[in-house]
């Protein structure tokens, strides 16, 4: 059967002397675990062009994001194992950052149909310390309606161990493209609630494994519902207005977002679920809703959600460093400016 590579079996204590023979780069900084974002999109240009702005934006929205927060970013756009295209891509991509980068502690995949829209919010990593895959989902959807949306794969951390590598071991066999990925498809919708037919796709075959092994799999999974890890578009982008007049970025739930996810859109091609239009709409108003948390440092608004244009919101200073006790999120953490 398929693998994603010869089979590691010592990597915790190899990366430990690795960690240990090379102190100037620790997995850990002030007490904090290294992260590093890793995103990406097809190796060719999009079929429709427009798609290609979007994609752009997005990364933009991500460089921001891990620059304010001190996160490694990385984008990939090969296919490092051609089997596991589209979707699957990101499985060989996450174990050749893992094995390359062992000062790294967490990887954190996020797709990138999906946006940060909350640039104060931080992940409560202490809350992660026992655990090793991080997933926006609920438990009783998971386990009382074995639900193919249960967990969502479009935003998830990975911690940098065996255990990791053992699940990615097992979660990449039904990806290959063609006959295996058909047929491991029809596997999915027979067992999962609300799957409509097609191909395997990634998050569905996790869910399968959490299911199916979940003796095995699940004392080290945490399923994230506290704040919006992932966040369905469909429910949030209508009401940023009504955020922005009742509350303040730094909650990271429905009050204020941390991600939007457009799952269902496909501006860059391929068939979607939602008219191309409505999407790329609502992910402008995503994309400057969370531009506007960034270019406050700089004193400066979108005129509109809808606009790329922008204006002045403070006149300029002779002592700009007032503006940066003010407004600088990296000394903000509670988000409340
Ligand atoms: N992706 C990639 N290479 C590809 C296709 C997809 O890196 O060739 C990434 C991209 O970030 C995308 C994610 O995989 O957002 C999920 O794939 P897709 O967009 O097809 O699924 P969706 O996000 O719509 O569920
Ligand atoms: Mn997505």
């Amino acid at each position: 059967t398929f693998t994603l590579g010869p089979k590691i079996r010592n990597w915790d204590q190899e990366r430990k002397t690795w960690l240990d023979q090379n102190p100037e780069y620790p997995n850990y900084v002030k007490g904090k675990p290294r992260i590093m974002l890793l995103t990406g999109s097809p190796p060719k240009p999009c079929d429709n062009p427009i798609g290609d702005h979007y994609l752009l934006k997005s990364i933009k929205n991500k460089i921001d994001y891990c620059r304010l927060h001190n996160i490694e970013i990385s984008y990939n756009i090969a296919h490092l194992d051609k089997e596991l295209a589209g979707y699957w891509a990101k499985l060989p991509m996450i174990r050749r950052l893992m094995l390359s980068h062992p000062e790294i502690e967490w990887i954190w995949w996020m797709d990138s149909d999906a946006f940060f829209t909350d640039m104060v919010f931080e992940l409560p990593l202490a809350k992660y310390d026992d655990y090793n895959l991080v997933l926006h989902g609920y438990p009783d959807l998971l386990f009382e309606q074995k639900s193919w949306i249960a967990v969502n794969t479009g935003s998830f951390l990975f911690r940098n161990c065996q255990w990791s590598l053992d699940l990615l071991d097992v979660w990449a066999p039904m990806g290959p493209k063609g006959p295996v990925r058909e047929e491991a498809g029809k596997i999915l919708t027979a067992n999962l609630k609300g799957r409509p037919a097609f191909e395997a796709d990634d998050q569905s075959a996790l869910i399968y494994l959490l299911l199916s092994q979940k003796e095995q799999w699940m004392g080290k999974t945490f399923l994230e519902n506290a704040f919006y890890l992932h966040g369905y578009w469909a429910g949030l982008v209508d009401r940023y207005e009504e955020m922005i007049e009742k509350y303040h970025p730094g909650l990271g739930d429905e009050r204020w977002p941390f991600v939007t996810h457009f799952v269902g859109c496909k501006p860059c091609g391929s068939y979607g679920d939602y008219p191309v239009e409505r999407c790329l709409s609502s992910m402008e108003r995503a994309f400057n809703f969370a531009d506007n948390q960034v270019l406050k440092l700089y004193g400066f608004r979108h005129r509109g959600l809808l606009s790329p244009k922008i204006k002045r919101i403070r006149n300029e200073t002779v002592t700009p460093l007032e503006f940066v006790d003010q407004f600088d999120i990296r000394r903000h953490p509670s988000g409340s400016t």
